[in-house]
C-alpha cells in the first residue's frame, strides 16, 4: 500500500504550536485553509461509518467511555457481530455515501482466539465491498497486526486521547507507551494509522497541543487524525464535563491541519451539538472527514439526511474510497503464532472493579 507523505516534515516545538493556536482566529483559519488546499481537495469530505461490532463489558477504565464494565451506564451489551450483520450494516453505510467503515470492539486487546478469526472474516468481507476497512480493537501484537493486514485491513485506529501527562488522569489500566507500541505494530505490518484524541476531558490547551506534537513526531505521521469533542455520558467519571466551545474545536482542527498537512483530519464525536455553520468552519480549517450515521459506537451522531443537507448547502462532495492510498489486497493469512503471546498489564497491581450492581 502506498501512502502519500512528504519525505521531510517540519518538527514543531510546543512554543511554536502554542503561538499557532493562540493567534487571532481569522489568521489561524486562513493559514490552515491554505495548507489544506495545498494538500487536499477542499470541497471533498470523506464520509465514514463507525460500527460497534462488540459492545460493552470492557475491562479498561477510560474515564469517557460508557462501554467500560465498571461504570453505571445504560449501554446495551452486544456479542461480536456476525459476518451477515456486518455486511448488511456496511452495505447500508455505503448506500448512504460512506467510503470507509471503522469496526470497533470493546476489548482491552485482541486475543488469538475464535473471535479474532471472526474479525478477520469481517475485514475480508468489508474489503470485498470496496470500502476502506478500519478497525479499533484495542492493543495488538505484531502478529495480529500482520494478520489484519493480510485480511485486507486498510487502517488501524488507536487514539492517544491526550498528552502523556494527562492520559494518566483519564485512564489507569494502561500506559501511553502501550498505545505507541500498538501504533508501531500496526505501522510495521503496513497498515495506515488512524490516531487522534478527545478534547473537553478537563485537560489544558497545552495537553491538547502536546498530543498533536507526539502524533506529528511519528514517522511517518498518521494518515488519519480524529479530533473528538467529549460527549459526556451519564454514569462515566467525566459525566459532568462541560461541552467544548466550537471555536476550541476549530482551533484544534486548524493546528492539526498545519502540523500534519498530509493527514485526513476527522471531525469526529460531538457533532450533534455543532451547528452546520460551526462544522463549515471546521471544514474550512482543514477537517476532511466526518462520521456518518446516527450512532458513533454508542453515542448519538447527526442523522444521515442532516449531513446530506449540509453537504448540499456547502457544495461538498463525499470522497471516494482509497482516494489517498491503494486498496490492500487480501493475501494468505500468516496464522497465529505457535506459542500464545499475551500483552502484559503495564500497570501491575491495578484492580478491576467490575460493575457488579449492573451485572445483577
Ligand atoms: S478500551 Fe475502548 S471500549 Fe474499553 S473502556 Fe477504553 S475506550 Fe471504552
Amino acid at each position: 500500500m502506498t501512502v502519500k507523505t512528504d519525505p521531510i516534515l517540519r518538527r514543531w516545538t510546543l512554543d511554536e504550536v502554542r503561538d499557532l493556536y493562540q493567534q487571532p482566529m481569522m489568521d489561524l483559519v486562513f493559514r490552515a485553509a491554505s495548507v489544506h488546499r495545498e494538500h487536499h481537495d477542499p470541497n471533498e469530505v470523506q464520509m465514514s461509518s463507525l460500527l460497534s461490532i462488540k459492545t460493552g463489558g470492557c475491562p479498561e477504565d477510560c474515564g469517557y467511555c460508557p462501554q467500560a464494565a465498571r461504570y453505571h451506564t445504560d449501554i446495551e451489551e452486544n456479542a461480536l457481530m456476525t459476518v451477515e450483520q456486518v455486511k448488511t450494516a456496511a452495505e447500508r453505510a455505503k448506500g448512504l455515501g460512506s467510503s470507509r467503515l471503522c469496526m470497533g470492539a470493546a476489548w482491552r486487546n485482541v486475543r488469538d482466539d475464535e473471535e479474532f478469526e471472526q474479525v478477520l472474516d469481517l475485514v475480508r468481507t468489508v474489503n470485498g465491498l470496496d470500502m476502506e476497512v478500519c478497525a479499533t480493537l484495542g492493543m495488538l501484537t505484531p502478529n495480529q497486526a500482520e494478520r489484519l493486514a493480510a485480511a485486507g485491513l486498510y487502517a488501524y485506529n488507536h487514539n492517544l486521547d491526550s498528552s502523556e501527562e494527562y492520559y494518566k488522569e483519564v485512564i489507569s489500566t494502561r500506559g501511553y507507551q502501550d498505545r505507541l507500541d500498538t501504533i508501531g505494530n500496526a505501522r510495521k505490518a503496513g497498515l495506515t494509522v488512524c490516531s487522534g484524541g478527545i478534547i473537553g476531558m478537563g485537560e489544558s490547551i497545552d495537553d491538547r497541543l502536546k498530543m498533536l506534537l507526539t502524533l506529528a513526531s511519528l514517522t511517518p505521521q498518521p494518515e488519519s487524525v480524529p479530533i473528538n469533542a467529549l460527549v459526556a455520558v451519564e454514569g462515566t467519571p467525566l459525566e459532568d464535563q462541560q461541552q467544548v466551545n466550537i471555536f476550541e474545536m476549530v482551533r484544534m482542527i486548524a493546528v492539526t491541519r498545519i502540523v500534519m498537512p498530509n493527514c485526513t483530519v476527522r471531525l469526529s464525536a460531538g457533532r450533534t451539538t455543532m451547528s452546520p455553520e460551526g462544522q463549515a468552519l471546521c471544514f474550512l480549517a482543514g477537517a476532511g472527514s466526518i462520521f456518518a450515521g446516527d450512532k458513533l459506537l454508542t453515542t448519538p451522531n447527526p442523522e444521515a439526511f442532516e449531513d446530506l443537507e449540509m453537504f448540499n448547502a456547502l457544495g461538498l462532495r463525499p470522497t471516494a474510497p482509497y482516494a489517498k492510498g491503494e486498496k490492500p489486497a487480501i493475501t494468505e493469512d500468516p496464522g497465529a503464532p505457535g506459542e500464545k503471546t499475551r500483552i502484559k498489564w503495564s500497570r501491575p497491581g491495578h484492580k478491576i472493579e467490575r460493575n457488579e450492581a449492573k451485572r445483577k
